[in-house]
């Protein structure tokens, strides 16, 4: 793929609230109904598949908060509380472990957070252990790790390795002094090279960067400074996210109202710039939703061999494997539930004391959603349909299921984002970035969602 266009004009008639299908149904939809008795049934009956693990921990602690913040965070400078929270992990995994198969391999681990980096690397080598203790990897784990770079030293990038850690997200956002001052969160360019350098040096595979558009003091020329570091830096992968106001959520990013946000219409010449920019010479492949990776990367590969997958921690090439988290507020995914676990500190540590799972809320997959999923997934993945491919898949008639589905893409293929045939679909190079809308049209819960529980799609 060579430079990527943005037609403005298309970019604003498609700018709707939607969701990011990291799951499907997404998130909104759990509810309290799932109790354990029945989800612990869902467990076992998984279990007897031998299927691969993805591993999730999440560690919600960052010493100081970064206004933008959309995660769920412990904002704290006690350093004790990695510990105690360390605690707590091997306690549910322990419990947790007890119902999982042991010839099942995890393929795919994951530190999220917060920062994982806030854990001192000793409390990282014991968490390591501890996984070990349980769980074992395959020789070719995919494990990554995010990383806040204001706090990493090189024993944490030895410490991550011995563990098994070969991939890493860092935290950059935007190189531009205004724009850092102004989010809290100041981080050098020198300081973000010096942890690309450890990681490098220590042998992790892939390193991404992530980005943010749409910060206070953004324009596309100072955006444009940021980007000749960020290639500079050479990262295998950047994830540029459009910033999401919600401070009805996230009551902190108020505080940015006071600062001058870009327009509208800044935000979209900058999303426009970003594209172009990474895209220009094949620099980059645009997988699709905010996602970029170099044209040998096996994100890329997976993409074009329709192996990709889209699971919590976004596009994966191990992303079938079914999703064990732990921590506070993480999330689980197995072909049939979904369950989240309690989202508040205090919750979490004492359904653990209590010896009781901190199950808080959940969704059984019905049928009817399970073919919905693929699909959805499928778009977004391979970007694009074969009917008779996901008939064979899904033991259904693809297109008389989904016939008024694919009517409604009618105006998007007059826009010239899909291409339709008897056959099939395919999504253009110019579609890549509606991908959300396109995937929304086989979505059918989303009638009774409220526009503000989704973030908006471009
Ligand atoms: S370091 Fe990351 S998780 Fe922590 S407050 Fe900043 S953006 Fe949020």
């Amino acid at each position: 793929m060579s430079t990527l266009k943005v037609d403005l004009d298309l970019v604003q008639k498609y700018n709707v609230a939607g969701p990011r299908y990291t799951s499907y149904p997404p998130a909104t939809k759990f509810t309290d109904a799932l109790t354990w008795p029945q989800l612990a049934e869902k467990i076992l009956e998984n279990n007897k598949t031998e299927r691969d693990l993805s591993l999730y921990f999440h560690i919600p602690f960052c010493e100081t908060l970064c206004w933008f913040c959309g995660c769920t965070t412990v904002i704290t400078l006690n350093h004790s509380q990695g510990q105690t929270y360390i605690n707590y992990l091997e306690k549910e995994v322990a419990q947790m472990a007890t119902l999982i198969n042991r010839r099942r391999k995890a393929v795919q681990l994951h530190f999220g957070g917060g920062s994982p980096t806030f854990l001192a690397p000793d409390e990282i080598r014991r968490l390591g252990d501890i996984i070990h203790k349980y769980f074992t990897f395959s020789d070719d784990i995919e494990a990554g790790v995010e990383i806040d770079p204001r706090r990493l030293t090189r024993d944490h990038v030895v410490a991550l390795r011995e563990v098994g850690f070969n991939r890493a997200s860092l935290g950059v956002q935007d190189f531009e002094p205004a724009v850092q001052q102004a989010v809290h969160r100041i981080q050098s360019r020198e300081m973000t090279q010096q942890n690309i350098d450890w990681l490098r040096e220590m042998g992790f595979a892939s390193i991404n960067l992530d980005l943010i558009y749409g910060l206070p003091h953004q324009t596309v020329e100072s955006f444009n400074r940021t980007l000749d570091i960020v290639l500079g830096m050479q990262p295998d992968r950047l994830a540029v996210f459009s910033y999401a106001h919600v401070p009805w959520v996230k009551p902190a990013q108020k505080i940015l109202e006071q600062k001058i946000l870009p327009s509208p219409e800044t935000k979209l010449q900058l999303l426009k710039n970003v594209i172009e920019r990474l895209t220009e010479k094949n620099r980059y492949v645009y997988i699709g939703m905010d996602h970029f990776a170099r044209p040998k990367d096996e994100l890329v590969l997976a993409q074009q061999n329709k192996t990709l997958q889209r699971n919590f921690q976004g596009y994966s090439t191990r992303g079938n494997a079914d999703i064990y988290a732990f921590g506070m507020s993480a999330i689980s995914q197995i072909p049939e539930a979904y369950w989240q676990n309690e989202k508040e500190l205090p919750q979490y540590y004492a359904a653990l004391d209590a010896g009781r799972v901190p199950l808080t809320r959940g969704y059984v997959v019905s049928d009817e959603d399970k073919i919905r999923r693929d699909t959805i997934m499928r778009v977004m993945c391979d970007l694009g349909l074969d009917y008779a491919a996901m008939s064979q898949r899904l033991g259904i008639n693809f297109a008389s299921h989904f016939e008024r589905e694919i009517e409604s893409l009618a105006a998007f293929e007059a826009d010239g984002l899909v291409g339709r045939s008897e056959n099939g679909l395919e999504v253009t190079e110019r579609g890549r970035l509606f991908i959300r809308n396109i995937a929304m049209c086989f979505d059918n819960t989303l009638a009774a969602s409220g526009e503000r529980k989704h973030s908006r799609t471009i």
